[in-house]
């Protein structure tokens, strides 16, 4: 049961408690007050009484007794007199509000009691109180005494106990709704608040706060911790967030380079056998679903081992990057050389016919006799021959279009090198 729920049922009930006790003493306090204020009265108008009878007995004046019991009861008629008597000493009646009691004799416990004692008595008797006085005047000449109906003041007694309860329930409404509305503006509602907060940092939403707190220094500072905590996660996730991006760039670097790596001839910075054999495929299926032509030129330097011979390997090495760098600059943006083998460089020419594709190979051969004998840097002419082949003209795979090139070169090299040889279509 939520915070709400327990306060229902706490508050009301330890409000309830509380002013049923209240109105419990409150109303018997009441009820005892009212008998008491009944009692003194009618003792006193008794007493009064006494001091008549007293005189009247004493002159042995009866009829004037009669008057003046007769008097007396009529007046007390209205606080609910129910008899009114003068007793002798032996409980004989000497005078009472219904005349035919005259003579009788009062025998029972209060009367014997009253007759007895020397000052005013009081008893309760069922729905009646009891009242006794002695008559005196000098002597003490007779007891009065007197009944009293106590249903008037029951039923005062009822409504007053009414009034309390409702009284009561008038109180307990407003306190316990004032006691409840207070508890839900300190507590209730900020506690909400607080649990709707967390609950939302909890489902990843770091960026929630705790609104401002104005009740309950504890509450405020709780929404302030929380709210520390809340920032203190949320920029942890930043960091974690900053360092995983930094990482997966790192990584996607690394493969990149790695890609790169694993495609790229260490020495020319040009393509790998690999990569050649790779686009070849590609490009071909390209050109065939397109219906384009494809060159392929094979370059292989000629008298190259004497390079190394002469001028050993790293010069050999120099010229190798020196004739990538001339042959590249040859080439269009979609083009593509690699270096096939040791001084072999292939070359692929999408869209390319068997004559374009001559006349390219024409000018790098061209190119690498002008560019690279220009400095007089070798001890030998450096130049190369070429193989040209195309698809669909002398062949439709991979394997047989290079093989053409191939022949193309081996013709070329055999017909004394520095040139270009064009395959024959089978
Ligand atoms: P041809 O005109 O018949 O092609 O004669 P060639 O000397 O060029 O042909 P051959 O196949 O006899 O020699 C190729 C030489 O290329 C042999 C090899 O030592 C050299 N070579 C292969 N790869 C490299 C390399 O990476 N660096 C260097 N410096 N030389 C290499
Ligand atoms: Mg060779
Ligand atoms: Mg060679």
């Amino acid at each position: 049961m939520g915070i709400r729920g327990q306060l229902t049922l706490l508050v009301p009930g330890v409000v309830a408690i509380a002013l049923s006790v209240v109105a419990f003493v409150v109303v018997r306090q009441t009820n005892h007050d009212a008998l008491e204020e009944f009692k003194e009265l009618n003792l006193t108008a008794l007493e009064a009484l006494s001091a008549t009878v007293a005189t009247s007995v004493a002159q042995n004046d009866i009829s004037g007794l009669d008057t003046v019991v007769a008097l007396a009861a009529e007046r007390l008629g209205a606080r609910g007199l129910l008899e009114l008597a003068v007793l002798d000493d032996d409980g004989r009646v000497m005078a009472h509000s219904s005349p035919e009691r005259f003579n009788r004799v009062f025998s029972d416990d209060f009367s014997k009691a009253a007759i007895a004692a020397d000052g005013a008595m009081w008893a309760r008797e069922g729905g009646a109180l009891r009242l006794g006085t002695p008559a005196k005047s000098g002597l003490r000449w007779a007891t009065v005494t007197a009944r009293f109906s106590l249903e008037r003041l029951e039923a005062e007694y009822g409504a007053a106990r009414r009034r309390a309860a409702l009284g009561t329930l008038g109180l307990f409404l407003f306190i316990a709704g004032a006691v409840f509305f207070g508890l839900n503006r300190v507590v209730i509602r900020p506690v909400k608040t607080l649990e709707h907060s967390v609950r939302r940092m909890g489902e990843g939403h770091l960026t929630t706060r705790v609104p401002p707190m104005r009740v309950g220094r504890e509450l405020r500072e709780l929404g302030d911790i929380i709210n520390g905590m809340a920032a203190a996660l949320q920029a942890e996730c930043d960091n974690l967030e900053r360092t995983v991006d930094e990482r997966t760039r790192e990584l996607q670097e690394a493969n990149a380079r790695l890609e790169r790596l694993a495609v790229t001839d260490g020495l020319t910075g040009l393509f790998n056998h690999r990569r050649f054999q790779e686009s070849l495929q590609g490009e071909l299926l390209r050109c065939e679903r397109h219906k384009r032509p494809l060159a392929v030129l094979m370059f292989d330097v000629d008298y190259f081992k004497k390079v190394n011979d002469s001028m050993g390997h790293p010069a050999g090495d120099e010229l190798l990057r020196r004739l990538a760098e001339v042959l590249s600059k040859e080439l269009r943006q979609t083009d593509l050389i690699a270096r096939y083998g040791g001084e072999e460089f292939a070359v692929l020419l999408p869209e390319t016919t068997k004559a374009e594709a001559l006349q390219v190979a024409e000018r790098m051969r061209e190119a690498v006799e002008t560019r690279i004998n220009e400095q007089g840097k070798w001890t030998q002419r450096i130049t190369v021959s070429v193989g040209v082949a195309t698809f669909p003209e002398d062949g439709k795979g991979a394997e047989v279009v290079l093989e053409a090139a191939d022949q193309a070169l081996y013709v070329a090299k055999r017909q004394g090198r520095n040139r270009v040889v064009g395959a024959k279509p089978a």
